[in-house]
């Protein structure tokens, strides 16, 4: 497999990673032994976080014998100095090494995140000396709103970043880009097919694959998911002017009811997380179920305060009907529990 340059992290990495939400799925030897057939067929970049349950002992007991040979990156959702300190710790633990090569902030997707994590005594420091004391190589951080990721990239301070990108995700390609490229970052394209939502792999990774300088990093949970995915890798393809019509639909159709997280239409006048309620239907798909039930318990309770008064429709970029899939994204957390006997 090709190798791709992570920006000015100088670090060259498989043109295809691996991310690590679904063996969190996976019983430990299962997903230790996807781990390792994932190396063996050429993924030398791997990508989790302290938020996917137990995806990081999982990832770094599969790598401890090849650490020299493979990329850890990892990420942080603690916002302040001493706890994000910690987490480096847990992380190292975890992992089963004494350096991480990437550790990220995670969901830097609002301005509040940003600011709190660059003031002082936020979470950016702290990983300034876990770098400067070895136990980090670079420092990148992830989003999911485009406005907030080009702000952070102008900052200079990061090598990465990570953000949706993919056939219904397309702005990054215009917008981001370019900014990530001025300041010599490497860039990691999550979601590739669309957190599960996408099934013509053919055309996400065809897409992607025209911009060659970005790595994106799939979850994959079976040995033919890996196999399916690293074929588009084997014998690479330009998409045809029939498959951008394809394209186009396909858009259109999941794009109409995709929640981007991007988090324009917050704040909520009765304090619903409008993002994480409508991500409950990637989470289920993702996650095991009750891992996915506890995620959702807390933003599903205030959703039962959504009073539809619309304010998140008008200010949706998108056009979402947002009250609409907050109903139906309740519906689905109701019926989900019942199933799984919460
Ligand atoms: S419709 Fe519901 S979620 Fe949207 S702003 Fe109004 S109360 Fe909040
Ligand atoms: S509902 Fe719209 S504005 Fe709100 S997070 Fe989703 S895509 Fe963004």
């Amino acid at each position: 497999m090709k190798s791709v340059r992570l920006g000015k992290t100088g670090i060259l990495v498989s043109e295809l990673g691996f991310g690590g939400i679904p063996i969190t799925r996976l019983d430990f030897n299962e997903a230790v032994s996807l781990v390792g057939y994932c190396f063996d067929q050429g993924i030398t970049f791997f990508d989790t976080a302290n938020a996917y349950g137990d995806s990081e002992p999982k990832i770094g007991s599969a790598l401890q014998d090849l650490r020299d040979q493979v990329t850890l990156a990892t990420k942080t959702l603690v916002r302040d100095a001493a706890g994000a300190m910690r987490q480096v710790e847990k992380s190292l633990e975890r992992l089963r090494t004494d350096h991480i090569d990437l550790y990220q902030l995670h969901n830097i997707s609002n301005q509040e995140a940003l600011d709190k994590v660059l003031d002082s005594g936020g979470a950016y420091e702290a990983l300034v000396q876990a770098r400067d004391e070895g136990k980090i190589g670079h420092l990148g951080f992830s989003s999911h709103n485009l406005d907030i990721a080009v702000r952070a990239c102008r900052t200079g301070l990061f090598a990465t970043v990570q953000i949706p990108f993919n056939l219904i995700e397309q702005d990054p390609a215009e917008k981001l880009l370019p900014v990530a490229r001025q300041h010599d970052m490497g860039v990691i394209a999550m979601k590739p097919l669309g957190g599960g939502l996408l099934n013509r792999a053919d055309l996400c990774f065809g897409f992607l694959q025209q911009y060659d300088d970005v790595v994106p990093i799939p979850g994959m949970e079976s040995r033919r998911e890996v196999e399916q995915n690293l074929q588009y890798y084997s014998a690479p393809r330009a998409l045809s002017q029939q498959d951008w019509t394809e394209t186009e639909k396909i858009r259109s159709e999941v794009g109409a009811r995709f929640c981007h997280r991007c988090q324009y239409c917050q704040p909520c006048p009765e304090g619903v997380e409008i993002w994480r309620v409508l991500l409950f239907k990637a989470q289920a798909k993702r996650f095991p179920p009750e891992m996915a039930i506890k995620m959702g318990m807390e933003p599903m309770k205030m959703a039962e305060n959504c009073v539809q008064c619309g304010e998140c429709e008008a200010k949706c970029p998108y056009e979402l009907p947002v009250p609409d899939l907050i109903n139906e994204s309740l519906d689905h957390y109701r019926q989900f529990c019942e199933q799984h006997g919460q």
